[in-house]
């Protein structure tokens, strides 16, 4: 493997391309314009120079991996890629219009791989010629830090797809474990339903939202706690995945807590808002009840 494709320059798709890069892979950057493209790399080259200046990459490095990115406006860009891998916005119709361009721009042989957190594999992969070569990558934020990533294998998704997945995840140092497609994955599909019985243990007064965080903190050795981490996603995210988990599976073992939803009705989102769980105004936070 020598050349990727990353279509997609916000968070996800720079950390991509931040990390293969620094892996030595040429890489093929675009956005909906070129000046995008350009944003996303300027990121890059501002992460790596700080990095410079800690002493944790040497200029030589920064320099090479920096020389290796290269912003394009037009996918045929790609063409010679072994594998393109699509981070752009988490909108359905969005993806669709980029697969549909995509395939009509680089061969077969290329494998195509989408970042989507929620979007179903197997349908994405029908805006695809040949979606046997169309594979999800789920990468955790920020990318250069979680060692995890995520395979999920479409119903059409054929093996060589999930070995060209797997030499570019192995290539960039990543942990790797494959997932049927199926809502969540494996990560968040076990995450929510811990995040929303920790809900639920709030308004049972099972105990403090100080000790329920510090329970799981310690007991289980997470780096930080449920009630914590549900704020920093954010609680109207957290009842979003709860719903289509509700439908998609038709299962009410995953409705939202009414705590939850009450806190939702109230704006109080999180970290975002500045309350959740906890209150965020002050100089460290507090719980908010
Ligand atoms: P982001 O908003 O930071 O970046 C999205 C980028 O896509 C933007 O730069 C936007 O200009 C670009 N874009 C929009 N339409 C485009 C098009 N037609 N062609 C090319 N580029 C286009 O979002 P993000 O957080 O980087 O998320 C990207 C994807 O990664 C989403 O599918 C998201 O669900 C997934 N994801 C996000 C996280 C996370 O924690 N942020 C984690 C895992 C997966």
């Amino acid at each position: 493997m020598e050349h990727v494709g990353v279509i997609g320059a916000g968070q996800m798709g720079a950390g991509i391309a931040q990390v293969a890069a620094l892996a030595g892979l040429r890489v093929s950057l675009s956005d909906i314009s070129i000046e995008a493209a350009e944003r996303g790399k300027a990121g890059i080259a501002a992460i790596l120079d700080k990095q410079v200046g800690r002493g944790k990459l040497d200029a030589a490095q920064r320099d090479a991996a920096i020389g290796l990115i290269e912003p394009v406006a037009d996918l045929s860009a790609m063409a010679s890629a072994q594998i393109v891998i699509e981070a752009a916005t988490e909108q359905e119709p969005v993806k669709r219009k980029i697969f549909a361009q995509l395939s009509e721009a680089v061969g077969k042989d290329v494998v195509l791989a989408t970042n989507t957190s929620s979007i179903a594999i197997t349908r994405l992969a029908q805006s695809v010629a040949e979606p046997t070569r169309f594979i999800g990558m789920h990468f955790f934020n920020p990318v250069p830090l979680m060692p995890l990533l995520e395979l999920i294998r479409g119903l059409a998704t054929c093996d060589s797809a999930v070995a060209t997945a797997r030499a570019f995840g192995e290539r960039i140092g990543k942990q790797i474990i494959v997932a049927a497609d199926s809502p969540g994955f494996v990560v968040n599909r076990i995450l929510l339903p811990l995040l929303n019985e920790a809900c639920f243990a709030v308004s049972e007064r099972l105990a403090s939202i100080q000790d329920i965080d510090t329970g799981i903190k310690l007991g289980l050795g997470h780096p930080m706690g449920p009630l914590t981490l549900a704020d920093l996603i954010g609680l109207d995210t957290v009842v979003e995945i709860l719903r289509v988990f509700q439908s998609d599976f038709g299962d009410p073992k995953y409705r939202p807590a009414p705590i939850l939803l009450k806190m939702v009705e109230a704006g109080w989102l999180g970290r975002k808002s500045g309350k959740g769980f906890y209150d965020y105004s002050g100089a460290a936070p507090v719980p908010s009840f």
